[in-house]
């Protein structure tokens, strides 16, 4: 992969109606090299007033932005679509930097994936307007409104890109507040932006602090819809916020997905491909498969096999080609996984692979790759989001058993199957709560719609599902 060497780590403007603007205060947010625990640049810290000029520009575009031709949308999103895969090196070594994301990842979930989830925005902007007659209505789809949008660090441009791309195809005009510990690759797509020629309040940037920014956005009066991936504590209080004025919200939230392997399933590729899955980014993935529940006639081997999977993902520089494992976002979080890993042991969970002595690099906020085994379903390790490269595997004696452990959890957004029957896999996969579930190991498809059941949120991102998000249902009866 080719770098450019003069990607711009630090930033003092915000991007308000189509031109880059001074902050209304001098302060600044530095953003970390969570691999070395270096100051890469700094950002503007937004404020109130900056988020006052944002949504009154996004609210200035929103008339023209709304009755834009689909054509001209289309042919819009196409152009942002090309100025941002012109970037593609830059976002790489920004995510990489900013996230310490390995290189192949940083390629690859973290430039690649956004930039086909925006294509296909691209293309179903050009599309027909979804349109249908019932009885003598006709019943269309038309933009929300103004949109904020309030991303996390974790998948920092896909993430972006999920809402953006969609509310744009929608026909709304949007205020992006991305995470403050990784706010540079959102300049990238504020500058493709520029290059693009999106009309003026279109696309807003405004990077800052969550109670700031954040909670700004979210009570704003004339933000019409709230977009927010994060947290569920940091869900509640966006979604309380936008219910006093009864905005509409959409909520991406935690997650902790059982991965069930079944007693006919391939189980060297079924622990391989769930283990990879679990420790993807770090571990920090809301959809990571973080429970391994496997059949008691096999579990004994599956455990051998995780833990000697888990064994070859070294932590190390992000962009040395060899490391599988980059650090984690801040040593707030390393602290808080160190913790989990610490209560597991506490609770009698079995430690088969990493843990708290296993060699990692000296800076930076790095955890090895750690595999528990015979862990108590109940158990704070089973329940907790952990955010970091921490499997649990449990045992289960029949399909009922495992559909009833894959359910006893709070959260309900992804999640395996694996078996050699397809229809007693889907069975399993259709009594799973959960917005999405991987039979075999199949390809994350970037056109279905995305989201989560129970305290996993509220709504669906990607694809058409997505574009439908950002749209009110009219009814006209002629
Ligand atoms: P977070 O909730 O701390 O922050 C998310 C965003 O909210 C950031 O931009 C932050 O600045 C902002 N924010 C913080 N306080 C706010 C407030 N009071 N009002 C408004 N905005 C505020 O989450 P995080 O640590 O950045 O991300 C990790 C979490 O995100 C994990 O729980 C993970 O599961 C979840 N996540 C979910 C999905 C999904 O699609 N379901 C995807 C990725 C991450």
């Amino acid at each position: 992969m080719t770098l450019s060497p003069d990607v711009l780590l630090s930033r003092d403007r915000l991007y308000l109606g189509g031109a880059w603007v001074p902050p209304a205060s001098g302060e600044r947010i530095a953003v970390e090299n969570p691999a070395t625990g270096d100051i890469l640049g700094h950002v503007p810290a937004g404020s109130a007033p900056d988020v006052d000029a944002a949504v009154a520009a996004a609210r200035a575009a929103f008339d023209r932005w709304a009755a834009t031709s689909a054509a001209e949308r289309g042919a819009a999103l196409t152009r942002l679509h090309a100025a941002l895969s012109a970037r593609a090196a830059d976002i790489s070594r920004t995510v990489g930097l900013e996230l310490g994301a390995p290189l192949k990842i940083a390629a690859a979930t973290h430039t690649r994936l956004p930039l086909t989830v925006l294509q296909g925005y691209a293309e179903l902007a050009a599309g027909p307007a979804p349109a249908e007659t019932v009885g003598h209505s006709l019943v269309v789809s038309e933009p929300v409104g103004v949109v904020a949008a309030i991303t996390p660090w974790n998948y920092p441009l896909h993430q972006i890109i999920a809402k953006v791309g969609a509310a744009l195809a929608a026909g709304c005009p949007v205020v992006l507040k991305p995470s403050e510990l990784t706010p540079l690759v959102a300049y990238l797509l504020a500058d493709a932006a520029e290059e693009a020629g999106l009309p003026a309040g279109v696309l807003n940037l405004v990077p800052g602090t969550g109670p700031e920014v954040g909670a700004a956005l979210a009570a704003h009066p004339d933000v019409d819809m709230v977009s927010f991936t994060g947290s569920t504590a940091t869900g509640r209080a966006v979604a309380h916020a936008a219910a006093d004025r009864i905005a509409r919200v959409s909520l991406e939230l935690g997650g902790k997905s059982a991965n069930v392997i079944l007693d006919d399933a391939d189980l060297t590729r079924a622990v391989k491909v769930g283990v990879g899955n679990a420790f993807l980014n770090s571990g920090q993935t809301c959809t990571a498969w973080t429970r391994m529940l496997v059949h008691r006639s096999r579990y004994d081997e599956a455990v051998s096999i995780a833990a000697s999977a888990a064994a070859k993902y070294h932590t190390g520089d992000p962009f040395d080609e060899s490391t599988r494992l980059g650090p984690l976002i801040s040593a707030a979080q390393l602290e808080r996984v160190r913790g989990h890993v610490e209560r597991g042991l506490a609770d009698g969970a079995r430690l088969v692979a990493g843990g708290p002595h296993a060699p990692v690099p000296e800076r930076g906020h790095f955890v090895a790759a750690t595999v528990f085994a015979d862990v108590d379903p109940d158990s704070a390790l089973a329940q907790e989001e952990i955010f970091g490269p921490v499997l649990s595997l449990i045992p289960f004696t029949d399909d009922d058993e495992a559909v009833s452990i894959a359910n006893n959890s709070r959260y309900g957004l992804a999640g395996g199957v694996w078996s050699a029957e397809p229809e007693r896999a889907l069975a399993v996969a259709r009594r799973m709560r959960t917005g999405a579930v991987d039979i075999n190991g199949a390809a994350f498809n970037p056109a279905a719609p995305f989201g989560g059941y129970k305290q996993s949120g509220v709504g669906r991102e990607l694809g058409a599902y997505g574009v439908a998000e950002f749209q009110q249902i009219k009814a006209i009866q002629r």
